[in-house]
């Protein structure tokens, strides 16, 4: 059973992220945020594709200024994502950012840490810290000798101390690696030190396809374990892609606000409908809507009738036809070339 990991709560923007929120989306636009038009343009396609938050690149001044025309601009909440420069992160905040990725330990002197904390306080903005694998600090390399599970967390809690310090706990973590039994052991170190929300994912997982199945698993074995507060899945592609990879975990397990499922079969030499067309097209029709409700689609008479009949509408392929069924009654044949249509029909009508 799922029992998820108690921590504190802590927002951005209208997102509240922790505690006993839904687990959040986020993802990562790939636009040059000097590019205002191309960066609001993207934000705009993951808004529509249920993107929760958004992080931003702010490699340098004119990025940190295009922040406020970025944010007038879009919906959901926009995160900055800062290495180094603590005057980006100053910049990015007096134009409205949300929230804030940056690593204390890596801006500087002190002073300069308290003026962003400072900024963050007075805006009631959050910090993310974010130790990546790639990125660790070279005492931590030398120490461990590479970049281990607990060279990850020490980083991290180096990064909170400096924030916790100057009084400041708005803070989330992540703790990513390529490696998923790093990240695993990372993930469990840390959710045991700490009682900030924890921002999950496996980094640099590769692409689309190779990158869904590395993520679904690492991922998928951190929300098992309860650890787990908002998701970022990291693809090499579109960023859409990796809100749908997200959005799809989270819903294998029972985890996403929709409570829409789709059970189909995988289709055999016994089916005789176009089921493959029809479960895509089904999938992607319902893919927006908010309904209690699971639909079975499957192929022939083997499992289809009884997948059906459990699921609140169920469609049994048979010869170039479908048997509907409501609620485990059998409601009537529709012909192959009707099935998605007086399939949507009852899902609208339910
Ligand atoms: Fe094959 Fe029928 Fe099972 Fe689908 S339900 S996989 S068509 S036996």
């Amino acid at each position: 059973m799922y029992k998820r990991r108690q921590c504190r709560e802590v927002s951005v923007g209208n997102v509240k992220i922790g505690g006993n929120n839904p687990i959040s989306i986020q993802s990562m636009t790939n636009t040059d945020t000097r590019d205002a038009n191309a960066t609001i343009a993207q934000i705009k396609r993951l808004e529509e594709v249920g993107c929760d938050i958004v992080r931003v690149a702010v490699p340098d001044m004119i990025a940190a200024k295009n922040i406020g025309e970025i944010k007038r601009n879009v919906n959901i909440p926009v995160i900055a994502d800062i290495h180094f420069d603590h005057r980006l992160a100053i910049e990015a905040i007096d134009q409205g950012v949300d929230g804030v990725r940056i690593n204390p330990g890596n801006i500087g002197s002190i002073e300069k840490v308290k003026e962003v904390v400072n900024k963050c306080k007075e805006k009631n903005l959050k910090i993310r810290i974010g130790v990546n694998g790639g990125s660790l600090e070279k005492e931590l390399l030398q120490k461990y000798g590479s970049a281990t599970a607990e060279a990850l967390v020490e980083s991290a809690m180096g990064h909170v101390k400096i924030l916790e310090d100057l009084d400041f706990r708005n803070i989330v973590i992540s703790l990513k690696s390529s490696d998923i039994y790093k990240t695993l052991e990372a993930y469990e170190l840390i959710s045991k030190k700490v009682d900030y929300p924890l921002h999950i994912g496996i980094t640099e997982s590769g692409s689309v396809k190779k990158g869904t199945i590395k993520s679904s698993i690492g991922v998928g074995a951190l929300l098992l374990k309860g650890i787990g507060d908002t998701v970022r899945i990291s693809l090499t592609g579109d960023p859409c892609e990796e809100v749908v990879v997200g959005k799809e975990i989270l819903r294998s397990l029972d985890l996403l606000n929709d409570k829409i499922k789709v059970v189909s079969c995988p289709t055999c030499g016994r089916c005789n409908i176009d089921l493959i067309s029809v479960v895509n097209e089904v999938e992607e029709k319902i893919s927006k809507m908010d309904k209690d409700i699971t639909v079975a689609i499957m192929g022939c008479a083997v499992n289809g009738p009884g997948e059906a009949r459990e699921a609140d509408i169920g469609i049994a392929g048979g010869k170039g036809e479908g048997l509907l069924f409501k609620k485990g009654e059998i409601v009537r044949k529709i012909k192959g070339d009707d099935l998605v249509k007086e399939l949507m029909d009852e899902i609208d009508k339910y």
